[in-house]
């Protein structure tokens, strides 16, 4: 028997294909080719196995999901599983026609990046010439059908100048939340830490910002925040800890408890092709592996903040202490904490780093020029 109560969420990363190219992106370096993704009856038998377990909420993510050319029809299997369905997408490869079909399968929410506020550095990070017009384009039409909206911007040391810029963009387009993400250095992200590492000032800026905007734009505007670790003395609360509130499927199968959990060697992961999804959350090796807080070693294991962030990520500890079972080197009171630091404000001071685009499987980048 086990304590693990039911997820509440699940990711389901319908692809790994998108015309995008973004430095950042959290995808695998070793990505799921199209012939080995899940088929429509696979993943509509996954999202009722998913509501089954428990999961409310399903974020329909990629990759840029709209590559799949059956997604209307996952929505409406999601719909009719009884799940709230989430499309997270850069809005290229979506027409108005396409929106209107999404609605009418019952589509609940969209949450669309943002890779720049001016079409200069969208078109430039993201890799794609003409992206922020589309994107600009696809918005509107996301407004006109009234979907709830969730903006998704992405800063690092090349855009965290446009934070108050897209704050704006996100109360003109009517959005009911932003994200503020700082890049997160994992998958693609580790690759260009010199070219995207913010600096302290940048990270103590942006904190700056959103508390003032938080408070000016109360019951307009949510901004959930997510700060630059490096420059953090506690970590995250990784997924609100392993194993315990979320699950990711991989384009081909592979149930994950988070996206960058295959950075980490010693872990197998069992596929929704071989078992049910229930047995892989309760049973499955790779979600019991850092569940709760019996694994945790010391300073963790009699740390009052243990229940709060969970030690924090696994997957950093993984690739900054080589173990992931280590204490987050972004907390003070790692042993690595020191060393990150140093190397965070090396990756900072790093002008000129050229950035390393994400090529989608099969099909090489576009880099604007
Ligand atoms: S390349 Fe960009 S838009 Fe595409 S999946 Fe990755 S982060 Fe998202
Ligand atoms: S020692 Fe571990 S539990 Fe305590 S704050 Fe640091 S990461 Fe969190």
């Amino acid at each position: 028997m086990t304590t693990a109560r039911p997820p509440i969420a699940m990711l389901a990363e319908l692809t790994h294909r998108c015309p995008l190219s973004c430095p950042y992106c959290s995808n695998p370096i070793e990505m799921a080719r199209q012939e080995t993704e899940l088929a429509t009856q696979d993943w509509a038998r996954v999202f009722a196995e998913a509501a089954d377990l428990g999961v409310l909420q399903l974020h329909l993510s990629g990759g840029e999901p709209a590559t799949r050319r059956d997604l209307e029809t996952l929505v409406r299997a999601a719909r009719e599983a009884g799940l709230y369905t989430n499309l997270i997408t850069s809005g290229i490869g979506l027409t108005e026609r396409r929106l209107d079909a999404l609605d009418q399968a019952g589509l609940d929410h969209v949450q669309l990046s943002l890779q720049g506020t001016t079409p200069e550095m969208a078109d430039e990070i993201g890799g794609y010439r003409g992206g922020f017009k589309r994107k600009m384009q696809v918005a509107e039409w996301i407004g006109a059908i009234g979907f709830p909206l969730t903006l998704n911007a992405v800063l690092h040391r090349r855009n965290l100048h446009q934070l108050p810029r897209a704050i704006e963009m996100a109360v003109e387009m009517g959005a009911r939340r932003i994200e503020v993400a700082t890049v997160q250095f994992h998958g693609w992200a580790l690759k260009n830490r010199d070219a995207l590492m913010p600096t302290r000032e940048q990270a103590a800026e942006a904190t700056r910002i959103v508390q003032e905007a938080r408070l000016r734009l109360k019951g307009t505007l949510v901004i959930d925040y997510v700060p630059a670790d490096y420059h953090s003395d506690y970590p995250k609360r990784c997924m609100g800890g392993w194993g315990s509130t979320g699950l990711n499927v991989t384009p081909d199968g592979q149930v994950l408890p988070c996206h960058a959990a295959q950075t980490i060697p010693h872990l197998s992961f069992d596929n929704v092709r071989d078992k049910p999804l229930s047995e892989i959350w309760y049973e499955g090796a790779a979600f019991n592996a850092y569940r709760g807080t019996d694994w945790m070693p010391e300073p963790c294991a009699s740390c009052e903040r243990k229940t709060v962030d969970f030690g924090g990520c696994r997957c950093q500890a993984m690739a900054l202490a080589g173990d992931p079972a280590a204490t987050d080197p972004v907390c003070i009171k790692s042993p690595h904490h020191v060393d990150l630091q140093a190397r965070a404000e090396a990756h900072a001071a790093a002008d000129g780093a050229a950035l390393v685009y994400r090529a989608a499987p099969g099909k090489a980048p576009e880099p604007a020029e």
